[in-house]
């Protein structure tokens, strides 16, 4: 490396970044209009601009990146979601409940000005009974003279209240600071399998695509609930499921289940709902209705899925109503409006019917080799070093930028670092994820390229 003008140092350190497994992820929870959004603002800081470029994603995106002193983690933010017919308690209740499930930490977010309530209480006793670490935020202290009002919560039994002015910044380091302390380096929900226990299966979908009728199809009666927090009204439920002769644990899967009473919020609600499911999993099963024209919600839905670095396998359902007119422009629909993930295996099933049902497990596990897949440095150097001298990057300025080295620096999902002359552009970088693609498979996984400059 060092004759290549790069610092060993520099090289470690770039490794390093890129390599970083899934990150730990922080809920923020609380009561309506305690500040929960202008926190999470905060936290992500100028990301958000970034989030904002993408029209149309903003309002379901539930997950952020945020980077404080060095550590990246990811923000849940259940801002959003406003009460519901089911009245305040239950649907911050279950809000909470959601969130605290999907992370590795909570902040929690109290009113400082009106201290503590009834339903604070009750998110108190939901984070108590989760076990995760809190770290609880007496917002709207915007000066000295509001820290008294902070020094009332310690009575919920939580430790030290952070006073902390969500609108102009007051106390956030030192609360970010306690946050950093109470997150885990790495995620232990998400990555702690057991050697030999079941891979983790989300199956999502936007409402009425087939959820449960697949479920029911794949499962028979041999569900088995593993996981249920008592006497809480929408528990998650992970189930485990023989399929061809390997048991699979499909996360989350009360989501599934029909709630015609929630009407106020249930798009949000699912969002959340779909969130904390693909943070859980290893692959996500997409359920799509190939009777409709693909929408907006399903590809925000893959979106999610690939974003979280997830392995993704898309089903498309309901195959025994197509036509043959529909099946035609389902696969122009395909190509113009999932083109993402044109990486991705892909079946079509009918739950009604249990068409290609079969097909199902080795599209998962081929997803699942490919997130997993590890190209040892000396094949993938000698792939670069070829594809480099047969399509060298366009010049510009006078100067060539070339490829000079790189290196896998992690997995699920696979993770590269190039290391360059020279700026590379996008379009030479999206050449060369194609290229990787056709040499090494990475069927059914997002991979991730970030390219470091030479100074
Ligand atoms: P959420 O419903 O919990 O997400 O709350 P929002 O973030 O939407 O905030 C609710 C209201 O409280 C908004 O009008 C905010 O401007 C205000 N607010 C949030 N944080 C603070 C704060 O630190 N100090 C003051 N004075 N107002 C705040
Ligand atoms: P979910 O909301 O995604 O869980 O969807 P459901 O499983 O409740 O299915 C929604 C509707 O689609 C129900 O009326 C199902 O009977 C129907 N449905 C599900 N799968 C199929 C399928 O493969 N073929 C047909 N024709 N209908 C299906």
């Amino acid at each position: 490396a060092a004759e290549e003008g790069f610092d060993v140092e520099d090289v470690e350190g770039a490794i390093e970044a890129a390599g970083h497994g899934p990150l730990p992820v922080l809920a923020v929870v609380g009561r309506p209009n305690v500040g929960k959004s202008t926190l999470v603002n905060r936290i992500i800081g100028r990301r958000e601009a970034v989030v904002e470029d993408k029209p149309g994603v903003t309002r379901d995106r539930v997950t952020y990146e945020a980077e404080w002193a060095g550590r990246r983690f990811k923000v849940v933010d259940t801002g959003g979601w406003e009460q519901d017919v089911l009245g305040i308690d239950a649907s911050v209740a279950a809000q909470a409940e959601y969130a605290i499930e999907a992370a590795d930490a909570v902040v929690f977010v109290v009113d400082a000005k009106v201290g503590a309530t009834d339903t604070d209480e009750a998110v108190v006793r939901l984070l108590r009974k989760a076990g995760k670490p809190v770290v609880l935020c007496a917002n709207k202290v915007d000066g000295p003279s509001g820290e008294a009002d902070a020094s009332y919560l310690w009575n919920l039994g939580l430790g030290e209240p952070h006073p902390v002015s969500a609108l102009h910044g007051r106390g956030t380091g030192d609360m970010l600071d306690a946050v950093l302390e109470a997150l885990p380096e790495a995620p232990e929900q998400s990555f702690g399998r057991a050697v030999g226990g079941p891979r983790r299966i989300a199956l999502i979908g936007r409402p009425n695509v087939g959820k449960s009728s697949l479920l029911n199809k794949v499962a028979g009666e041999e569900r088995v609930v593993v996981n249920e927090l008592a006497g809480t009204t929408r528990d998650p439920v992970d189930e485990l499921i023989e399929l061809g002769g390997v048991t699979w644990k499909f996360v989350d899967t009360a989501g599934i289940r029909k709630r015609v009473h929630l009407q106020q919020g249930a798009d949000y609600y699912a969002s959340l709902r779909t969130a904390a499911a693909v943070e859980k999993a290893e692959v996500a099963v997409i359920l799509i209705d190939a009777s409709e024209n693909i929408s907006v919600q399903d590809q925000r839905i893959v979106t999610m899925a690939v974003e979280a670095g997830r392995a993704v396998v898309l089903a498309f359902n309901k195959w025994d109503t197509l036509d043959e007119e529909r099946r035609y422009y389902l696969e122009r629909e395909i190509e113009t409006e999932l083109g993402q993930v044109a990486w991705a295996p892909r079946v079509n099933v009918s739950a009604r019917t249990g068409r290609h049902m079969e097909k199902l497990v080795p599209a998962i596990e081929t997803a699942l080799a490919g997130w997993e897949t590890r190209v040892p440095t000396g094949r993938l150097n000698a792939f670069l070093g070829e594809l480099v001298s047969a399509h060298p990057h366009p010049v510009r300025g006078g100067k060539q930028p070339r490829i000079l080295f790189g290196t896998q620096a992690g997995t699920k999902p696979p993770r590269f670092v190039l290391f360059a002359s020279g700026f590379i552009e996008a379009g030479y970088r999206r050449f060369i994820e194609r290229r990787l693609r056709e040499e090494f498979g990475f069927d059914g996984t997002p991979i991730h390229i970030s390219v470091r400059v030479r100074e």
